[in-house]
């Protein structure tokens, strides 16, 4: 029954073209037109990652959460069942609309519709980016993670650690109650924070190169109000990233050089502040009611070394110059 990633988001929005135009030249996904004033976006192989309904009302999403097949899915509705929680299989021809095997409905404590599937259809052509981007870091980690505020964050774990087998990665009691839990290496594929209404905050997607996202900023910094957090780097999951708001009510975290977790070492922390290591000026004013919020700033200027993957790196010279001129010699 194990939920292995976030595989879709679907977003109600009127502006269909806004989205095209948002996530293809800014983000660099894939538009492709379904008709009837939906856009469906893609960052993969995968025939969409992000769809843009103009059926649905503004505010109104889905999250697609990815089992490996049928049993599981079946294992998962079983399980959700047994907790009381209502289960809706869905027909054959919403899995068609979502391109999936198949998928089964139900909502969360704060009410938002979550939709478990497995059998995500994969595109003949090959992932053509809407800008000259390297690509979106994806495949079993998802695409990307999001940020919901909750009533009652409790409850919200207790949802998604309990029922859906999400484990806690790192989580906060002051000046904030915030959870952030994943379900694959990446750090987190979702974060729940208390807050007095329950909304989405953010989907983060993740690139593969460093310069990808520094493009990315260079264009959103032609229209500087869209940028809602400047460049900056978090301290939990270690992603250096910025915010950007949408045609809609939810942003985007543009990031790059996230952490992965192993559930074989990993030991969950308590954070003692939210505060980002450098950076990302407006992000926690935007969280609170406009005002700078009270987090603590850190004691000391933190670091942490980058997060890279093989071939996207350059071991530098020089570290110990007295070591080199030995090499030099031998
Ligand atoms: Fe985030």
């Amino acid at each position: 029954m194990t939920i292995q990633a976030l595989g879709y988001l679907g977003i109600g929005s009127a502006k269909p073209d806004d989205w095209t135009d948002f996530a293809t030249k800014w983000l660099g996904m894939q538009a492709v037109d379904r008709g009837g004033g939906v856009r469906a976006f893609r960052m993969d192989d995968r025939k969409q990652r992000l769809v843009v309904d103009g059926s649905l009302a503004e505010g109104q999403r889905y999250f697609g959460w990815e089992v490996a097949d049928a049993a599981a899915l079946d294992a998962l509705a079983a399980r959700l069942e047994g907790a009381g929680v209502a289960v809706r299989r869905e027909p054959a021809s919403l899995a068609d609309q979502r391109f999936v095997r198949a998928l089964v409905s139900f909502a969360d404590p704060a009410g938002n519709r979550l939709e478990a599937f497995h059998g995500a259809a994969v595109a003949d052509e090959p992932f053509r980016p809407g800008r000259s981007i390297s690509g979106f870091r994806t495949g079993p980690q998802g695409m990307g993670h999001t940020l919901l505020f909750v009533q009652d964050a409790d409850a919200a774990l207790a949802f998604y650690r309990d029922l859906l087998g999400f484990r806690i990665s790192d989580f906060i009691r002051t000046p904030v109650t915030a959870y952030f839990l994943h379900v694959n290496p990446r750090h987190h594929s979702v974060a729940l924070v208390q807050a007095p209404v329950s909304a989405m905050h953010h989907l983060m997607v993740e690139l593969y190169s460093f310069d990808d996202v520094g493009q990315g900023y260079d264009i959103a910094m032609s229209n500087r109000e869209r940028i809602l957090a400047t460049l900056g780097r978090h301290s939990n999951d270690l992603m250096t990233s910025f915010y950007l708001r949408t045609p809609s009510d939810i942003m985007v975290e543009y990031g790059w050089g996230g952490r992965e977790v192993n559930d074989a070492t990993w030991q969950p922390q308590e954070m003692t502040t939210v505060a980002s290591f450098w950076g990302h000026k407006g992000l926690f004013e935007a969280l609170g009611d406009g005002r700078p919020m009270p987090f603590p700033e850190p004691k000391e200027m933190p670091r942490a070394p980058v997060q890279v993957m093989e071939g996207n790196y350059h071991r530098m010279s020089g570290v110990c110059p007295w070591w080199d001129a030995v090499k030099g010699r031998g």
